[in-house]
């Protein structure tokens, strides 16, 4: 016998009876997904097509404000019920089409015409959509091509949680980014460095990038030391140690609140030095795939670069269960600044065992690992 086809399966789980989908059991949910998501690509092409499928007279209604705005705020729902399905459900059929759907609804509106991001700080859908595709579409066949073969699937246990992360992040761009800001701001505005200010935007832009990477660098890693120092941070941190499993996708795990620590304090070179704005786009950029390469389950021997830059193996290490691995390795750019400090941990061609916290004490989910610092 054969494994029975997508088509099969979708309709045998739309057709599940009565009794076999109590409340709780993920079904109502990813049904609702489902629907939800096709309704968004019925809508998408209508409003990317005006032309093809909607009557004249209708059209202002799909070029109003308020339709973008209920667009997204309706892909949204589709994949918090399509996650919430896959959390609850055996059976992942219905929320992965969902999903699918509603990825390709948001990429519609993304790529035709019309701009899908009304003034709002929730509306992060398709950057959320376009971070997870082009990251994947990277570092998927690089983690396939790559050398080291640790037994791991793609879709590898907790890979839901640490997705989660990632639309969460992702969503909340625009606020982060905002609270991240504020204190850069206020030592702008205390400040009166103009000329300094002038001479620094005058650099070659490819200075300023290294620059960035460095100032930004060399603050993160005594942030970032503090974190495992400190007790009551710690418990903050473990959340992003907890990771069992390393690939491109286990950096997003990172507690709300760190995110906002780390981003806010690094942002301070970055926005009060007087950088020019093209040069910070570009570092975010490069920080943004570098964080996902340095976790990445790639094993290519990189001895070449290993001494000047970070690399997978370096920051695996940081990541290792072992003892030797605890608290090295806590640059993220410049391993330099581990051999300045003291806390540099590359033993000779070995990479850690396993990965996360010794007794594995961080819950699983991401509901448990936010509350998880503020519990005693
Ligand atoms: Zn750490
Ligand atoms: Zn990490």
């Amino acid at each position: 016998m054969t494994e029975p086809g997508f088509r099969q399966k979708l309709r045998a789980e739309l057709e599940t009876p009565l009794e076999h989908r109590p409340f709780g059991s993920g079904w109502l949910s990813g049904m609702l997904a489902f629907l939800l998501a096709v309704g968004c690509l019925v809508l998408s092409l209508c409003r990317a097509f005006p032309g093809v499928f909607i009557m004249p007279q209708l059209r202002p209604v799909f070029e109003h404000q308020w339709f973008s705005a209920g667009l997204m705020a309706a892909m949204l729902a589709a994949f918090a019920l399509a996650l919430v399905s896959l959390a609850l459900r055996p059976s992942r059929i219905l929320g992965l089409t969902a999903i699918g759907l509603t990825l390709i609804a948001g990429l519609i509106g993304q790529f035709i015409g019309v701009n899908t991001n009304p003034d709002g700080i929730f509306f992060g859908l398709d950057f959320f959509v376009l971070n997870v595709i082009l990251t994947g579409l990277l570092f998927v066949p690089l983690e396939r091509l790559s050398p080291l073969k640790r037994e791991q699937r793609l879709f590898r246990p907790e890979w839901r949680e640490d997705l989660f992360y990632y639309f969460v992040s992702s969503m909340m761009v625009q606020v982060l980014t905002f609270l991240a800001m504020a204190p850069s701001n206020l030592v702008v505005a205390e400040t009166g460095w103009q000329q300094f200010r002038a001479f620094v935007f005058a650099l070659p832009l490819a200075v300023q990038v290294v620059a960035i990477m460095f100032f930004t660098d060399l603050i993160q890693y005594w942030l970032h030391r503090a974190f495992h120092r400190v007790p009551a941070l710690w418990r903050f941190h473990a959340v992003h140690h907890s990771a069992k499993s390393m690939d491109w996708i286990a950096g997003a795990r990172m507690h709300f609140l760190e995110i906002i620590v780390l981003r806010g304090v690094t942002a301070l070179p970055m926005f009060t030095l007087g950088f020019d704005p093209a040069a910070i786009q570009i570092y975010l950029l490069i920080v943004y795939f570098y964080s996902a390469f340095i976790h990445a389950n790639i094993g290519w021997n990189l001895r070449a670069v290993e001494p000047l830059v970070a690399t997978p193996r370096f920051h695996h290490w940081h990541h290792g269960e072992e003892r030797e691995a605890i608290d090295v390795n806590f640059a993220i750019h410049f391993p330099l600044f581990d051999r300045l400090f003291g806390t540099h941990h590359m033993p000779e061609g070995r990479w850690p065992k396993a990965y996360g916290i010794g007794g594995h004490p961080v819950p699983n989910g991401y509901w448990k690992q936010f509350l998880y610092p503020f519990q005693r």
